[in-house]
């Protein structure tokens, strides 16, 4: 065991340990390493996570939160318990996921943090809100179990990895009450620790492409963000990352769309001076003003509140692929920017190879 060793093939193993374990840290993953990553994206999965947060408040996910009823809203005295449900729901996923959850803020945002390997202080954001509009039936299954469920799909692959950088999932509360709680995070997280996020995306609404008012309007996705370089630059870095990974994924001609670029969970980031974007099914404006999402808002956004409606013969369904290829490009653009580290298959052979060369003393 104490039988000494020629230093010049210890040296040579040291230096060859130390280049093949670094390689993988320092070189960007290939398009292949990527696009393995994309296809570990599942379109069950993901529907299975949008039907168990459409029905929360049922007690479908634990019978003492079943109020009877799906509202999600509000925030005052903890929410209601279809509010709490969720809440809870998310941090399991999270928890089982093994990311490190926490509750922030005055309305319970879940935040489900991957922390970076490399340059942890470089976050990017991958958020949604969890909470739906008014009182009374009203699930949300569009807006936003919808976006939701992308999130934890997009965490479920995403977590099984290390990245260089600092990627943190996070269901924000009260955005139907004017996005309280994800100013509450900007101000009370981000700013108030000097944090730098280098890019959000906002899953709002990714499941009903294409307008009830108008059945020839194509099924595309819209960015919603502000008209300035770097919100226009994390824009074109998604619609890039769809184009070389997601070819299935159709935009929206005029998108980014720069108009109600506040509208949303994205706000106030870059209010804040962070580059983020709102990704959706329609825009702001289009929701609001063309009645291109009938059930906006309404007790029939739900995966069986749809079928068959005679107000609205041509109107669209829940699309479950349409929603998925926007899950994967969303996990291809946080893989690229936040620094996917594949697993180093050839380099770990090569690193026990180095190792071989250490112990060599020992055969
Ligand atoms: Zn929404």
């Amino acid at each position: 065991m104490n039988g000494t060793v020629n230093p010049k093939v210890r040296a040579a193993g040291a230096i060859f340990l130390l280049i093949t374990l670094g390689f993988p840290c320092s070189a960007p993953a290939s398009v292949q390493a990527i696009e393995n990553l994309v296809g570990q994206v599942s379109q069950s999965q993901y529907q299975s996570y949008q039907l168990a947060i459409e029905s929360c408040g049922l007690g479908l996910y634990d019978p003492s939160f079943n109020q009877g009823y799906r509202n999600r809203d509000g925030w005052a005295g903890g929410g209601t318990l279809g509010n709490q449900e969720a809440a809870l729901y998310l941090s399991d996923i999270f928890s089982e996921m093994g990311l490190a959850v926490s509750l922030q803020g005055t309305y319970r945002n879940v935040v489900a943090e991957l922390t970076g390997t490399v340059t942890p202080e470089k976050i990017y954001v991958l958020g949604s809100h969890y909470d739906t509009y008014g009182s009374g039936e009203r699930p949300g299954g569009d807006d936003n179990a919808s976006g939701t469920a992308g999130v934890l799909e997009a965490a479920r692959v995403l977590s099984r990895y290390s990245f260089g950088n600092t990627i943190r999932f996070i269901g924000f509360n009260a955005e139907e009450d004017w996005m309280k709680g994800s100013s509450d995070y900007v101000d009370n997280a981000v700013l108030a620790e000097n944090e730098t996020i280098a890019g959000v995306i906002n899953l709002d609404m990714i499941l009903r492409p294409g307008w009830d008012s108008d059945p020839a309007e194509p099924e595309d996705l819209d960015i919603g963000t502000r008209d300035t370089a770097a919100n226009l630059d994390w824009a074109d870095t998604f619609i890039t990352a769809a184009q070389t990974y997601v070819p299935s994924l159709s935009f929206d001609l005029n998108t980014p769309h720069t108009s109600r670029w506040y509208a949303g969970d994205q706000g106030p980031f870059i209010s804040a001076g962070f580059p983020a974007i709102m990704v959706g099914d329609n825009t702001a404006d289009e929701v609001w003003y063309d009645g291109c999402n009938a059930y906006y808002h309404s007790s029939e956004d739900a995966s069986d509140g749809l079928a068959n409606n005679p107000a609205y013969p041509g109107g669209v369904t829940y699309d479950y692929a349409f929603a998925t290829d926007v899950v994967r490009t969303t996990v291809a653009t946080l893989a690229q920017e936040a620094v996917f580290i594949p697993e180093p298959a050839t380099a770990s052979l090569l690193a026990l190879c180095g190792l071989a060369l250490l112990r060599r003393r020992q055969f």
